[in-house]
């Protein structure tokens, strides 16, 4: 009789199949800890699995590197989850590696001040594909590809317990692209739980922020930027900020809330500005004496330059220029034409906050975007690179998860 222990033949497909033998190029960066195994860097195997198989991922002496699970339609064939053969992979495994990303947020997040913050960052927390950010009462799940999606019902069972002794009532999965709901309808869809209010109001370093879980952007807001805002809360006192993609306005309520003398936020979406309004009226900010301009940020950035605009504190955090290795020359001159326009706009003495979330544009070439050619003065110096908070740990062998940089320049 089978032990209850063993899993069933699908979860554990028969070792012939499931055997991928990796060139030596791959074979070391899975060593190092890449947690991708590009489909080119496959010697043989692979042929006529499903997706979410568990595969075992050897090198060209036959050495068992690792497990990971299978995906048949993108360019990474497989996402790593275990190292030589100490661990076996199944639902257990990434369960208990969720519910450690979880603990470890307990070490720096304070609860009374934040209940907006990334529980699980996929690579980072070695749950490759997996995302899970906290708005308040709900966990919004994001998998990247659709490889976990057969695991993902089990997985949130397993954890729901950890998750409601921290007042986590529902647990949501974010749609995919590739199912795209009809614009307008929510993109969320519910897993355990109630079903969650489709706009959240949830706390960030004590700051409320306004959350639009159904429709937002990525989880429902940019969580990554959370120290970031705490820095230009610091910064604003008695200043003129410009704060350009705007978006749910996080930088520009910081900036109000820090003392900011005015504060124009610009984002090419109008519907931004209201939950922006909201936000700040939310923290006791009066939006009337600020202001808020729907434009294109170059065409903006032109036209205050003619009119001899300028501003103390500047933001601009774009969407991504490069989502692609492809986009990348061209995303490194529109990073510049950007920053050069936002350096005629700043006054003397004033601060520069350049923000990148391209994981297709390193530190070093995101740097070289910023230095005084680009920029068209040589008054400025770089105080400071952040990247993201500590809810957004990363793996020194994935370059791709240093995605977001955060230059401070005065
Ligand atoms: N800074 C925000 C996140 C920015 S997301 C935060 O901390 O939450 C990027 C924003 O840029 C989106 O709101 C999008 O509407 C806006 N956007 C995209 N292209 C733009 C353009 N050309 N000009 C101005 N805004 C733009």
């Amino acid at each position: 009789m089978a032990s209850p222990k063993r899993s069933s033949p699908r979860e554990r497909p028969s070792r012939s199949s499931s055997d991928i033998t990796l060139n030596p190029v791959a074979a070391a960066a899975i060593e190092r800890g890449h947690p991708w195994l590009w489909r080119q860097g496959i010697v043989r195997g692979g042929q006529g699995l499903t997706e979410g198989a568990i595969v075992r991922l050897r090198d060209v002496s036959g050495s068992l590197l690792g497990e990971g699970l299978w995906d048949p339609s993108s360019p990474i064939a497989a996402r790593v989850f275990t190292r030589g053969a100490g661990e076996r992979l199944d639902v257990d495994l990434i369960a208990k590696r969720i519910e450690r990303a979880i603990l470890r947020r307990d070490a720096f997040i304070d609860e009374d001040s934040t209940d907006a913050y990334r529980l699980c960052n996929g690579e980072g927390d070695k749950v490759p594909g997996f995302v899970m950010d906290r708005y308040g009462e709900t966990a919004v799940v994001r998998l990247d590809g659709s490889f976990l999606r057969g695991m993902l019902a089990p997985i949130a069972e397993r954890i729901f317990p950890s998750l409601k002794s921290r007042n986590i009532q529902s647990v949501v999965r974010r749609l995919a692209r590739d199912e795209a709901p009809k614009s307008g309808d929510s993109k969320i869809e519910l897993l355990l739980g109630p079903p969650p209010k489709d706009t959240v109001t949830v706390r960030e370093n004590g700051v409320r922020m306004i959350v639009d879980l159904a429709r937002g952007q990525k989880t429902g807001a940019f969580l990554d930027q959370r120290d970031n805002r705490a820095r230009v809360r610091r910064f604003a006192e008695g200043k003129r900020v410009l704060n350009l993609f705007s978006y749910a306005g996080g930088f520009s309520t910081a900036a109000a809330l820090g003392g900011a003398s005015h504060v124009t936020s610009v984002d090419i979406a109008h519907a931004a500005h209201a939950t922006a309004q909201a936000t700040m009226r939310a923290n006791g900010v009066d939006p009337s004496a600020h202001a808020f301009v729907t434009a294109d940020a170059f065409t903006f950035l032109e036209s205050a330059e003619k009119r001899g605009d300028r501003w103390d504190l500047v933001i601009s955090d774009p969407p991504s220029f490069a989502p692609s290795e492809k986009a990348r020359s061209r995303a490194l001159t529109a990073y510049r034409r950007l920053h050069a326009a936002c350096a005629k706009v700043l006054s003397t003495d004033g601060i520069f906050c350049a923000a990148s979330c391209s994981s297709h544009i390193s530190p070093e070439t995101f740097l070289g975007t910023l230095d005084d050619a680009s920029l068209g003065r040589s008054d400025l110096s770089l105080l400071a690179l952040h990247g993201p908070g500590l809810d957004h740990p990363i793996v020194p062998a994935f370059p791709e998860g240093r995605y977001l940089k955060f230059a401070v320049l005065r």
